[in-house]
């Protein structure tokens, strides 16, 4: 689909609502639509928001290429939302990962490759979020007056956070470690808030509105510090949640 001289590409799903996506690297848009909708009702949506669709491909466009992460000295990473260098010290003791003034510090035993580089990051990024996450919940769990049975930190592609209703279960992406933490509490907030209502309906934007007046904003800051998610190679510009 064209609209307006920006090639669209829509995929059909069994979905209740539209997305609108500007994918890396190049800034090609994507909207998810569900079966039955008529094309002229998406080229609508996509005609609504076309000026953050061209400011989108605009960043795209004036971004510098992210390379893959090679977990070497001297490469950004980011941590809690702040960007930090990489240090690497090889034959250590122990592998491990801390943070110190500025840096992060990568350990590792000797004979480690990339791919182990990559796990351990991940595995500190786990640990960390696990410390923040019981009391987050705690707390949200009293205020919205739900339980959660359970919680997973997962690594996923697609999705900040996920919820499955009927069993009570929060699933919180690994990637949240990099972000800002009022990110992680505006998730968290959002998946619990699904033991209320199932859905992004009305009454749903309302909860979210009463118990986190201020969720646009971190949301917009959630998708703002996208770039570096994933390697920087194929995040969205826009993750649902
Ligand atoms: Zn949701």
């Amino acid at each position: 689909m064209n609209v307006n001289g920006i090639s669209v590409e829509v995929l059909r799903k069994n979905n209740k609502n539209m997305h609108l996506y500007v994918l890396p690297p190049l800034g090609k848009v994507r909207v998810s639509a569900p079966l039955k909708i008529a094309d002229e009702t998406i080229r609508l949506f996509v005609l609504t928001k076309l000026g953050w669709v061209k400011s989108k491909i605009r960043e795209f466009e004036n971004q510098p290429r992210q390379t893959i992460r090679e977990y070497v000295s001297g490469e950004s990473h980011y941590f809690w939302g702040n960007r930090y260098l990489l240090k690497v010290i090889e034959n250590a003791k122990e592998n491990g990962v801390s943070a110190q003034s500025g840096y992060l510090v990568l350990r590792l035993r000797k004979g480690s490759n990339s791919a182990d580089r990559k796990t351990i990051f991940n595995e500190w990024y786990r640990k960390e979020l696990k410390q923040k996450i019981p009391a987050l919940i705690a707390l949200w769990q009293k205020r919205l007056g739900v339980i959660a049975n359970d919680w997973q930190v997962k690594n996923m592609r697609t999705k900040w956070g996920t919820c499955n209703v009927s069993k009570k279960r929060v699933w919180i992406n690994l990637q949240l470690a990099k972000k800002p933490i009022e990110c992680l509490e505006y998730i968290i907030v959002h998946e619990l808030c699904h033991l209320i209502q199932k859905d992004h309906s009305a009454a749903f934007i309302a909860l979210m509105d009463k118990h986190l007046p201020n969720w646009r904003v971190t949301q917009r800051t959630l998708n703002e510090f996208i770039i570096d998610a994933y390697d920087g190679a194929f995040e969205k510009s826009k993750i649902a949640a």
